[in-house]
C-alpha cells in the first residue's frame, strides 16, 4: 500500500509505537519554536530539566505576542528569553522582527521535518511540507531536551483540491469552507493532507494560511506536498538547499477523503463568535463595519499585503472605519517599502502597526463597544479582541481590505475586478542578520532574570481518593481564552503563575478564584470540546495552582488535554453525556483515583448519593504522569 505524506514523515521520525490510528506514537522532533507568552514558562521548564543545551537540529525563541514596554515586565522577560536562548544554543528572534509562524515559514521551516511549537498555530509550517504541531510548553521543553513527542497516531484525511481560485476567492476561503463543513470539532485526531490538481496553483503563503487555520478544526496538523511551488518559495528565501520533494504515493490510502472545488469558492466570512460560523460575505450586505484589521499569522504575508495595497491604492477608507495593518515580518515590511506600497496604505487611512501579533492577542486595536470588526485572523472568540461585546468576523486580506473601503459588508459582485494573484518579487531581501544566533562558546553567557521570572512550583502527587467540590460548571466549546483571557496585562505575567491564576475564568465567573481559595481544591465540569483554542499551558497551570484536581467533561481538545496531563489534573470523560445534567456546581465528589486504569471506568459518587461513571483516554504512561503530580515530577522520577 502506498503512503501518504503524513505516514512518510511519521515513519521516518518514529521512535515508539505503531502507526495504527489512535495508538500512541513517539516522534523524534527536528525543530521547536517558542513564543514569549508561552515560551517563557517553556524555557524555565527546559532549565529545570537540566541538560544544558538544546538537542534538536534547531530551536527558535520568538518574541511576538506581548511586545509592549509599559513597565519592566516585558523588557525583562524578553531579556531572559534572549540570554537563556544564547546559553542553551537556541536562535532568538527579538521583539518586532515578526510573528513566529510567518518568520519560521520564511527562515527555518523545512519540508519533511518535524516541528513542535508552544503555539497552536505551529501547523502554519505545514504549508511548506513540515509536520508541524502545536504543543504545550512542557512538551516543547522536553523536545528541546531531545525527548520524543507523543501523540495518538492521527487519522489522515485527504483534502482533494480541484479547480482553481478565481476572482476574490483566496486561500482563506478554502479553510473557511472546511470549517463551515466540519465545525471546530471536525478535525480532532486527524491530519488534513492536501492533494489533487488544485494544489499546484496555490502559493506557499496561501497554503500556510490554510494549514494555519486547520488548528481551528481541532486537527493534529495540516500539510501540503513539497513541490515546485515549495522549491520556488525556498529559493526566493535564499534556502534552495532546504528543498526536498515530498508527495504522497499515487496509491496512498486515506481514512477519509473530502473534495473542494476551488473554482466554486467565493469570499466567505466567519461570524461571531466561532471560526466555524461561516457564511458568504454577500449574505451580510448592509451591515456596518467599525474596524478592519489585516495581519496575524494567518494573513500577513507579502502577497496578502501587496493585494491590500493594490485594493486601497488611490482610495480612502471612511472616517468611521478604523483600518489597521500588521505585517507578518520585517521581510514583508521591507518588500512593501521597496516597492512603494507603504504609501498607498497610509494614504488610504490605514494605521501601520508593528510586525507582531498585535490586535490578534489583544495587544491594542480593540474595537469600539459592540463594534463590528472584520479581521484576517484565525479566532473570533468572544472577548478575545479586548472588547467584551465586540463582534469579530474573520475573512481574507482581500475581503477585509475591500470591505474597509466600503465601511459595510457589500456583495463581492459589486467589487469590480479582483487584484491579480501575487508572486514573490525577483529579489527578496533577507532579514537573517536580525536573528541572534547562539555563540559557539556559551560559558560566558549569563542568564538574566527580572523579578517577573518566577521559579516553578512543585506539585503534589495525586492522592488515592480525590475529594473535592464541583466549583464551576461550564457549557460546550469552552476555549482557553475563556479559561485564561489574553490581553496585555495578563500575557505580561507569563511565568508568574500565582499572579496569572487570579485571572482564571475571570470573564466567565468572577467568583471562581474566590471559591477555589475558600475550598483549596475543586473540580470543573464541562461540556464538549473543553479547552479548544490556544496551546497556552497557563490554562492548565493556573487551575492547578488554585487546586483544581480534575475536569469532568463530555470531550476535550487535544492540546489542552495534554496540558492537563502534564500538570497532573485528571481529564475525566463522562461515559453518558446526559450525566452532565446530573451533576451541579456545589456537588461534593469522591473520585476513586487509585482505581483508574488506562481507558477504564470508575464511578464517582456525590455527597447526595448520586453516582456517575467516567472514563479516560489516557495511556499507561500518561496515567503515571498524573499520579506523579505532573510531567516534570515524572521526568525527575524517571517515569516518563
Ligand atoms: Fe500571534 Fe494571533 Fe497567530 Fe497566536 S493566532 S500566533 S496571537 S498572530
Amino acid at each position: 500500500m502506498g503512503k501518504s505524506i503524513t505516514h512518510k514523515i511519521i515513519e521516518k521520525h518514529l521512535v515508539s509505537g505503531e502507526m495504527v490510528a489512535g495508538q500512541e506514537v513517539g516522534l523524534r522532533i527536528d525543530q521547536t519554536l517558542t513564543q514569549d507568552a508561552t515560551g517563557t514558562m517553556a524555557w524555565l521548564q527546559f532549565e529545570a530539566i537540566g541538560i544544558g543545551e538544546v538537542r534538536t537540529d534547531l530551536s527558535v525563541s520568538y518574541v511576538d505576542h506581548n511586545t509592549l514596554q509599559m513597565g519592566f515586565r516585558n523588557p525583562d522577560d524578553h531579556r531572559y528569553l534572549r540570554t537563556v536562548a544564547a546559553k542553551s544554543g537556541a536562535v532568538f528572534s527579538p521583539a518586532g522582527t515578526g510573528i513566529c509562524h510567518q518568520l519560521h515559514l520564511e527562515n527555518f521551516a523545512k519540508p519533511g521535518a518535524t516541528l513542535i511549537g508552544s503555539d497552536s498555530h505551529t501547523p502554519t509550517a505545514g504549508g511548506i511540507g513540515s509536520m508541524a504541531m502545536g504543543a504545550g510548553g512542557l512538551s516543547v521543553a522536553l523536545a528541546m531536551a531531545g525527548e520524543a513527542y507523543f501523540i495518538p497516531m492521527p487519522k489522515v484525511v485527504k483534502v482533494e483540491l480541484t479547480g482553481e481560485l478565481t476572482g476574490w476567492a483566496a486561500g482563506k476561503d478554502v479553510i473557511l469552507e472546511l470549517l463551515r463543513r466540519l465545525t471546530v470539532k471536525g478535525g480532532v485526531g486527524k491530519v488534513f493532507e492536501y492533494a489533487g490538481p488544485g494544489v499546484a496553483a496555490l502559493s506557499v503563503p496561501d497554503r500556510a494560511t490554510i494549514t494555519n487555520m486547520g488548528a481551528e478544526l481541532g486537527a493534529t496538523t495540516s500539510i501540503f506536498p513539497s513541490d515546485d511551488k515549495t522549491k520556488f518559495f525556498l529559493e526566493k528565501m535564499g534556502r534552495g538547499e532546504d528543498f526536498v520533494e515530498l508527495i504522497a504515493d499515487a496509491d496512498a490510502e486515506y481514512d477519509e477523503v473530502i473534495e473542494i472545488n476551488l473554482s466554486e469558492l467565493e469570499p466567505l466570512v466567519a461570524q461571531p463568535h466561532m471560526p466555524d460560523q461561516v457564511c458568504k460575505v454577500k449574505e451580510l450586505a448592509g451591515k456596518k463595519i467599525d474596524q478592519c484589521a489585516i495581519g496575524s499569522c494567518t494573513n500577513s504575508s507579502y502577497s496578502d499585503l501587496k493585494n491590500t495595497a493594490q485594493i486601497l491604492s488611490g482610495k480612502m477608507t471612511p472616517a468611521e472605519t478604523d483600518l489597521m495593518i500588521s505585517p507578518g515580518s520585517k521581510q514583508v515590511m521591507k518588500m512593501l517599502a521597496r516597492e512603494g506600497l507603504i504609501e498607498p496604505l497610509l494614504d488610504a487611512g490605514a494605521r501601520l502597526l508593528e510586525c507582531s501579533c498585535g490586535p490578534c492577542i489583544g495587544m491594542g486595536g480593540s474595537p469600539v463597544s459592540a463594534g463590528v470588526s472584520v479581521r484576517t485572523f484565525n479566532r473570533n472568540f468572544e472577548g478575545r479582541s479586548g472588547t467584551q461585546d465586540g463582534q469579530v468576523y474573520l475573512a481574507s486580506a482581500q475581503t477585509a481590505a475591500r470591505l474597509a473601503l466600503d465601511g459595510e459588508f457589500t456583495d463581492p459582485a459589486t467589487w469590480g475586478p479582483a487584484p491579480e494573484r501575487v508572486e514573490l518579487p525577483e529579489d527578496v531581501p533577507s532579514i537573517r542578520d536580525l536573528f541572534v544566533f547562539p555563540p559557539a562558546d556559551k560559558s560566558a553567557v549569563e542568564i538574566l532574570r527580572g523579578p517577573n521570572i518566577v521559579a516553578l512550583e512543585d506539585f503534589d502527587k495525586l492522592s488515592d481518593t480525590v475529594e473535592a467540590k464541583v466549583l464551576l460548571k461550564v457549557e460546550d466549546n469552552i476555549t482557553t481564552d475563556h479559561i485564561l483571557p489574553a490581553g496585555a496585562e495578563i500575557t505580561a505575567l507569563r511565568s508568574n503563575i500565582p499572579a496569572i491564576s487570579q485571572y482564571i475564568f475571570s470573564r466567565v465567573d468572577e467568583g471562581f478564584v474566590g471559591r477555589m481559595k475558600e475550598h483549596g481544591t475543586g473540580v470543573i465540569l464541562g461540556g464538549d470540546n473543553y479547552g479548544q483554542g490556544s496551546s497556552r499551558e497557563h490554562a492548565a497551570l493556573g487551575p492547578r495552582h488554585l487546586g483544581v484536581k480534575a475536569v469532568i467533561v463530555k470531550s476535550l481538545a487535544r492540546i489542552h488535554r495534554a496540558n492537563l496531563v502534564n500538570f497532573g489534573i485528571l481529564p475525566l470523560l463522562l461515559v453518558d453525556p446526559a450525566d452532565y445534567d446530573a451533576l451541579s456546581e456545589g456537588d461534593d465528589l469522591i473520585i476513586p483515583a487509585n482505581a483508574m486504569t488506562p481507558g477504564g471506568t470508575i464511578d464517582i459518587t456525590t455527597g447526595s448519593g448520586k453516582s456517575v461513571t467516567v472514563t479516560n483516554d489516557l495511556t499507561k504512561k500518561e496515567l503515571e504522569i498524573i499520579q506523579s503530580g505532573g510531567l516534570l515530577n515524572a521526568v525527575r522520577e524517571g517515569q516518563a
